[in-house]
Formats: C-alpha cells, sequence, structure tokens
C-alpha cells in the first residue's frame, strides 16, 4: 500500500526562559492511500504539535530532527511559500473549535466559494481573501450540492437556507460539518481532523463522527483525539502517543480491544470505567517535557516498571500486526 504520510523520527523544541520543552521526541508513522489512522493520547503528549508540524504551523517550534514524507517528499525542507500552495489544497486542517474557526461576517456560501477560489487559483487564503469584492465571481452551487450530498445533507430549500446562513445561526454540528464541506472542496490528499468530539454535547458528536465516517476511505484522514470512542468509530488504524512519541500503534480492533503498552492500557481503562468502578489511576502524571526521564518516559509512574526501564529507551516491537514501545514485549516480539 503506498504511503501518502510517512512521518519519520521527528523531533520538535520550543525555546522557553525554564528550558528547552521537547513537544515530539521521535514521532514515527504512517498513513497509507484511503486509511484513516486515529492519533490518539491525553494533554500534553505531543498529538497537537505533530498535527501543526505536519502544516509547517509549529512556529516557534522547530523541527530539529526527522521527516515528514507526503507522497514521498520530504515537507520538512519547503519554504513558506511552497507549504502554502500545499496547505489547504494538499493537507487540509478541520480544526477542533467549529465555533471560532468560520468567519462570523461572512455567509456560508461566501466561505465556500473561497475555498472553491483556493483550490482553482492556489495561493494562500489570506491574499485572496483581500479580493474578496474584487470582480471575480466564483460560485458553483452544484459542487456545493455534491459534497453536502456526500456529507448526507440532502439539497434542497433547507440547503439553500444553510448558503444563505451565517456562522452564529448553525448549530455546532452544522458549523463542523461546513468545515468538513470548505476542506473537501480543496479535495486533499491527506485531511486532518483535530479533536472533531471536543465540547460537543451527545447529539453533536453523533453527528460529528456521522459526518466524519462517510469521508472514510475516500482520501486519507488522520483524526488527532483524545477519545477512543471518536477513534474506534472513524479509524482503521490508531497510533497512541505519550511523551511525545508513538508508544503503541496498529490496527483499532487489536489495539483497542487488546492494547499491550501499560500506559495504552490505563489510558483506555480510564476512559471505558463504568459507574461504580474505581477510578483507574491517572497514568498521565504530567510529564515534565523539558527535564525529560530517562530510558522509558513513562517509567516514573508506570505500574509494570523494570529495571533496565529507567536507563534504556524501549526499542519498537512488531507483535501480531501491531508495534509497541515497551521492555515487557522485546522478547516476545523475538
Ligand atoms: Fe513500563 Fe518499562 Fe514498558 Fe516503559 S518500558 S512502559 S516503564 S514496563
Amino acid at each position: 500500500m503506498t504511503a501518502v504520510l510517512k512521518v519519520t523520527g521527528l523531533h520538535v523544541t520550543f525555546d522557553t526562559a525554564a528550558g528547552v520543552v521537547h513537544a515530539n521526541n521521535g514521532v514515527s508513522l504512517e498513513a497509507h492511500e484511503g486509511e484513516s489512522l486515529g492519533i490518539m493520547g491525553e494533554s500534553g503528549c505531543g498529538k497537537t504539535v505533530l498535527c501543526l508540524s505536519l502544516l509547517h504551523l509549529q512556529h516557534p517550534g522547530r523541527i530539529v530532527k526527522g521527516s515528514i514524507l507526503l507522497d514521498g517528499r520530504d515537507i520538512t525542507r519547503l519554504g513558506e511559500t511552497e507549504m502554502e500552495r500545499l496547505r489547504g489544497r494538499v493537507i487540509t486542517l478541520v480544526p477542533q473549535n467549529q465555533a471560532t474557526a468560520l468567519n462570523p461576517a461572512y455567509t456560508v456560501r461566501q466561505q465556500l466559494e473561497e475555498a472553491l477560489k483556493v483550490r482553482r487559483h492556489g495561493g494562500a487564503l489570506h491574499r485572496l481573501a483581500r479580493n474578496r469584492h474584487g470582480s471575480e465571481q466564483v460560485s458553483d452551487v452544484q459542487e456545493f450540492k455534491r459534497v453536502f450530498e456526500d456529507l448526507g445533507f440532502e439539497s434542497g430549500p433547507v440547503f439553500d437556507r444553510l448558503l444563505r446562513s451565517y456562522p452564529h445561526q448553525l448549530s455546532g454540528g452544522m458549523r463542523q460539518r461546513v468545515l468538513i464541506a470548505m476542506a473537501l472542496l480543496m479535495r486533499p490528499r491527506l485531511l486532518i481532523a483535530d479533536e472533531p468530539t471536543t465540547a460537543l454535547d451527545r447529539a453533536i458528536k453523533a453527528q460529528s463522527l456521522a459526518t466524519l465516517q462517510r469521508v472514510r476511505g475516500a482520501l486519507t484522514l488522520l483524526v488527532i483525539s483524545h477519545d477512543v470512542e471518536a477513534i474506534s468509530a472513524t479509524c482503521d488504524r490508531v497510533a497512541v502517543m505519550y511523551g511525545g512519541r508513538v508508544i503503541e500503534s496498529g490496527p483499532c480492533d487489536k489495539v483497542l480491544s487488546h492494547p499491550r503498552h501499560p500506559y495504552s492500557r490505563l489510558l483506555l481503562a480510564a476512559q471505558r470505567r463504568t459507574r461504580g468502578q474505581p477510578l483507574v489511576a491517572a497514568a498521565a502524571e504530567t510529564l515534565n517535557l523539558i527535564d525529560f526521564p530517562e530510558g522509558c518516559a513513562f517509567h516514573p509512574v508506570c505500574p509494570e516498571v523494570t529495571p533496565m526501564c529507567a536507563t534504556l529507551a524501549p526499542p519498537e516491537s512488531k507483535i501480531d500486526g501491531t508495534m509497541v514501545a515497551c521492555h515487557l514485549y522485546h522478547e516476545e516480539a523475538g
């Protein structure tokens, strides 16, 4: 299978007054053509920095090591002009905050038209936005209809009203559908959905997941989330992150039902806790990303720590179609 995205040994740091923050510490992962890959982990695990790095928006963070291959081309070496051509059109981000991601001063139709302008004429959105009132009027309602129908929204009077609406007149689920429609209008190679269910109530969350399920398979999808339900509903494979690296990955049905890494087990147990069960001790005691621990980053809080864990970083072991970075499995992997 062709790797649309291949990240290898990515290190991203931030210089702060307190010291150098190591936000990504050797992230490696792949997403293949038409595949949906979930990036799962708690706040501070490095998943958002990874997502921003894929777009060169990690500033003031610096990519200090590693590569990001998009269709075989290393985009860490590209300048800002070339990245402007890729952003939106080749890699598109559906941001997590649907309430503020749309422009409140323009109708849905105007914002969809702007996305089409970017696709057809290239360049950065902010440059085109300056010509918003210029002579060029790009309108292709048929294309808007097709995209919304793909997302399960029938055309008709309700659709016409949607196009005339301003963002504040829409529900959270509908705003997110508009954002996904804008992303699809760009016909990207890679679509990144950043925390698609954050701050949504259950009904809207279900709508949001249903929308992503419709997109699944049509393009390569990266779903960044701390929410196991969102990952299992929308992804083929999952990569669990801790301490700025992927510590376990594989098909969702294997990793989510039988996690091997002690951190993955605690994370999933904490999320699946049912009423009456005791709270699983939080795995993610906040990791100090400046004074990074030697050996396995999880060793200060790991319930299964062994003597070598404090000094030796665990290698990646392949077991039964999954990858796990933990000394407990090194021999099992052979
Ligand atoms: Fe725990 Fe050691 Fe495995 Fe790290 S390598 S998760 S500390 S057992």
